[in-house]
């Protein structure tokens, strides 16, 4: 499933795995921010391209 990734900044990456978008989401700090944003932030900043999150999603365990 495409995955995306959004900066507050209005910046967004699409790609097909986790590892390219960190990297672009990375770069892109790096470049517009000079932020350095650590690999695990950035992956739970990666949202698949669904439509809507239900705001009642109950955090799974694991
Ligand atoms: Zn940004």
């Amino acid at each position: 499933m495409p995955r995306v990734i959004r900066c507050d900044c209005g910046f967004e990456s699409t790609g097909d795995t986790d590892d390219a978008l960190v990297a672009n989401a990375q770069a892109h700090a790096r470049a517009a921010h000079d932020t350095e944003l650590a690999d695990g932030l950035v992956r739970m900043l990666v949202r698949t391209t669904a439509p809507e999150d239900p705001p009642t999603n109950p955090r799974s365990p694991g």
